[in-house]
């Protein structure tokens, strides 16, 4: 039974105090703010409430696995169902269309609507599906830097077809390889958003994302997305793991190249093991200031960061869903303006997340929650309150268009998160949404990994390390700490 630190209550913190607390350890979770859950919060306003980071849920087995390795049972925690819609699609030229979870009802209707054969849109999920079988296990599960991981069949495998995987053309590239209607190409094009990358420069092998939504489904957890972190944070507390809140944790403490324990509030707690869930540049600069950093891991260009209004609106919309998307009619240049320019386009793609569609006690009688974000990129100094001034003015501009009716008139109550806070809430470099981007295909190696060979007993989870950013990895990311700490001790 080691002593073990977790700096940080995020999603990746809270699975790995789980997983280490079901291991017979003795866990301690230091948390800088008074809450649990960092990126994934709530909060409520005037009636609304308001999920204030992830709001698009796949994956939920990975959530189960949690309680089931702390021997509990999942329903007396955490519920949810699955969406028959994945979400609603506008686009500039009028064309609207409902992505089903059903895949043949998905093809069905991408077929109609978008004049492409049914079986090349099947084709496309099933090469998807065929992409994600052969990488999940090297590039998700296991840790990529031990030599292990690619002595197995599993890698053996999936280098012999490496030729499948579409490493060498872009996202884009590929899907306008497969499809001519720019509609279609601009849908599967978005599916690099999901790891905050540009589908212009990320490569081809993440067509493999929409197989996880299309086979795995998307859900909405009963009470809202908020409800994922306080259920984990439940179990967490029910099995003994120990919170500390309002600690931020100000150095890592070490003593010949291993951890001794951590430093917080001016007193130094001892432990035996210590795990960041903290990003990783921060860790670094702020928490091992006495280390060498690994610089090239922590220059990788970021991921994109996010500029979101929470609008109470005070009308219904049938033709809007828990997930709609309002396309920009120039993609290209969007992603060009984030990822080269630094700024925003003048026409974003705005996604818009109303949980008062599931549940709605979110809003008041008639009115609706409006989570409304667009991409920006990581901050880098921009004039932010100038973006944010231009960027409203640009979603009412084409929301209105779109819906055809005033929008301003119909906003009750607003709030803004943006790069800046997102950074100061979270100490998420840049504001980063998921670590670094995954716009080159060398970028899974580029990650760092989920130990530090030259500091004994010190472990890295969460969103900025392997395997990368997004609710699912975040947790997979605490299952591979844990298994390494098994394995170690
Ligand atoms: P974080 O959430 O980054 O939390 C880290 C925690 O560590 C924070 O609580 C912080 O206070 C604490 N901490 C840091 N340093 C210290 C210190 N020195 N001492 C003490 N505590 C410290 N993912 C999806 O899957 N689907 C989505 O739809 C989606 N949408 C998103 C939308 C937005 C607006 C945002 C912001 C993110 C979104 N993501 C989405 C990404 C997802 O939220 C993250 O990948 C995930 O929540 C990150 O979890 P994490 O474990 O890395 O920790």
């Amino acid at each position: 039974q080691k002593s073990i630190a977790v700096i940080g209550a995020g999603l990746a913190g809270l699975a790995s105090a789980i997983r280490l607390r079901s291991q017979g350890h003795n866990v301690s979770v230091f948390e800088a703010n008074d809450y649990p859950g960092g990126k994934l919060t709530a909060f409520t306003e005037q009636g609304y409430r308001f999920d204030m980071g992830p709001s698009l849920f796949t994956m939920p087995h990975f959530v189960e696995d949690l309680f089931k390795v702390a021997n509990k049972s999942v329903k007396d925690y955490f519920e949810y169902h699955q969406k028959s819609i994945v979400c609603n699609y506008f686009y500039e030229d009028g064309t609207r269309f409902s992505a089903y979870a059903d895949k043949n009802k998905f093809a069905t209707e991408a077929s109609r609507t978008f004049n492409v054969n049914k079986k090349a849109i099947i084709g496309y999920l099933n090469k998807s599906k065929r992409k994600y079988d052969l990488t999940a296990s090297l590039f998700l599960e296991k840790s990529l830097h031990k030599l292990s991981t690619y002595l197995s069949t599993d890698t053996l495998n999936a280098i012999l077809k490496i030729n499948t995987l579409d490493l060498n053309t872009s996202l884009n590239e590929y899907n306008a390889n497969v499809f001519s209607d720019e509609r279609l190409v601009q849908f599967f094009n978005r599916f690099a958003t999901y790891n905050g990358s540009s589908p212009y420069q990320t490569p081809g092998i993440m067509s493999m994302i929409p197989h996880l939504e299309q086979h795995y489904g998307t859900f909405f957890p009963k009470g809202g997305m908020h409800s994922i972190t306080m259920s984990l944070y439940q179990l967490a507390k029910d099995i003994g793991v120990v919170f500390n809140f309002d600690t931020k944790v100000e150095e890592i403490i070490t003593n010949k190249r291993q951890v001794t324990g951590i430093k917080a509030n001016g007193a130094i707690v001892n432990a035996d093991i210590v795990v960041s869930n903290s990003d990783v540049v921060p860790t670094y600069r702020q928490l091992l200031k006495k280390h060498k950093a690994p610089e090239k891991v922590l220059q990788q260009p970021r991921s994109s960061s996010a500029l979101i209004f929470y609008w109470g609106i005070t009308k219904e919309f049938e033709e809007l869903d828990l997930h709609n998307i309002f396309f920009s009619k120039d993609y290209r240049t969007e992603f060009d303006q984030i990822f080269n320019k630094n700024t925003v386009y003048d026409d974003p793609t705005v996604y818009i997340n109303i949980t008062s569609k599931e549940e709605p006690n979110d809003a008041p009688e008639g009115c609706e929650n409006w989570f409304v974000m667009i991409n920006v990129p990581s901050n880098k100094g921009q004039d932010w309150d100038e973006i944010i001034e231009y960027s409203r003015k640009n979603i009412l501009t084409k929301l209105t268009r779109l819906l055809d009716v005033n929008l301003e008139s119909l906003i009750a109550y607003e709030s803004i998160l943006e790069p800046r806070t997102i950074e100061s809430r979270t100490q998420s470099y840049q504001g980063a949404l998921y670590g670094a981007a995954s716009n080159n295909k060398f970028a899974a190696f580029l990650r760092h990994p989920n130990f530090k060979n030259s500091i004994k007993n010190l472990y890295f989870c969460g969103g900025s390390v392997h395997p990368g950013g997004g609710i699912p990895l975040c947790l997979l990311s605490g299952k591979i700490v844990a298994d390494l700490i098994q394995k170690n001790n």
